[in-house]
């Protein structure tokens, strides 16, 4: 589904992020990136939707290379959310949820109705919190909503940094239990960020280990990770 040959990116400063990298994601499995601050994790993730262009090597998504396709194309097909979700403060929940298919040029209506069912598929009621505004919701809540938003376009990929990473330990397992769930059900692609090691293992179907200098040290499953 996703394949990484060769993947380097050194930015425009010298700094030598990412280093021959390659990486092999089958489609519907979750992959978790972890290893320190620093080692490349969200520069990988980047490349993929083109946010970042890698300097050597090649991305390979669904058989066409990522290089060819149109970056507004590409990125229909490819849900992305960040830990610090950036909601529209002065629109209410649904509507910051229906920004994407309105985007894509559904028709008003449609793009509600499919915000609502979103918000109800990432456990917010949409009775409760289609009509509230972003500042009354609480950390996980808002997490909640930038998955409901990444899953908009209904894109097979989804690509996540750090995506639980700023609610307390808590909420942050109740939301991992629950997108593992979300995931499995409706059949996505996920390559996720993060620095904890714990997380990786709960989460991936494989987990990438980065090391310092953007170099990938190990590739495997979480079983063989843990024996090693
Ligand atoms: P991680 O996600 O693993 O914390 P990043 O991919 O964010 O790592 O960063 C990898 C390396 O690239 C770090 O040394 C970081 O400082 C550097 N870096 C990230 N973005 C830029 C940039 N725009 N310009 C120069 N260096 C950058
Ligand atoms: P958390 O511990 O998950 O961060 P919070 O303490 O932020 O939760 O919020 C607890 C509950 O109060 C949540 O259900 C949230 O929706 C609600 N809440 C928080 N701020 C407001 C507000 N300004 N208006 C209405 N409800 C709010």
């Amino acid at each position: 589904m996703i394949r990484l040959e060769g993947v380097g990116k050194t930015y425009e400063d010298g700094t030598v992020a990412v280093q021959s990298l390659d990486l092999d994601v089958a489609p519907n499995t979750l992959v978790c990136l972890v290893g320190p601050s620093g080692c490349g994790k969200s520069t990988t993730l980047k490349m993929v939707n083109r946010l970042i262009e890698p300097t050597t090597g090649r991305i390979v998504l669904d058989g066409s290379d990522v290089t060819d396709a149109d970056p507004v194309e590409l990125r229909r097909g490819i849900g992305y959310v960040i830990q610090q979700v950036g909601l529209f403060p002065h629109q209410d929940i649904a509507t910051n949820v229906a920004t994407v298919p309105s985007l894509l040029g559904w028709e008003k209506k449609k793009a509600k109705t499919r915000a609502l069912e979103l918000l109800e598929l990432v456990g917010l009621d949409p009775a409760t919190f289609a009509k509230r505004y972003p500042h009354q919701l609480s950390g996980g809540q808002r997490q909640r909503v930038g998955v409901a938003r990444a899953l908009a376009a209904d894109p097979p990929v989804l690509l996540m940094d750090e995506p639980f990473g700023a609610v307390d330990p808590v909420v942050r397992a109740h939301l991992q239990d629950e997108f593992l769930r979300l995931q499995r059900d409706l059949g996505k692609t996920v390559l996720m960020v993060t620095h904890d090691i714990d997380e990786a293992v709960k989460m991936g179907d494989r987990v990438a280990v980065f090391a310092a200098g953007g170099r990938l040290a190990q590739y495997d499953t979480p079983a063989a990770i843990l024996g090693a």
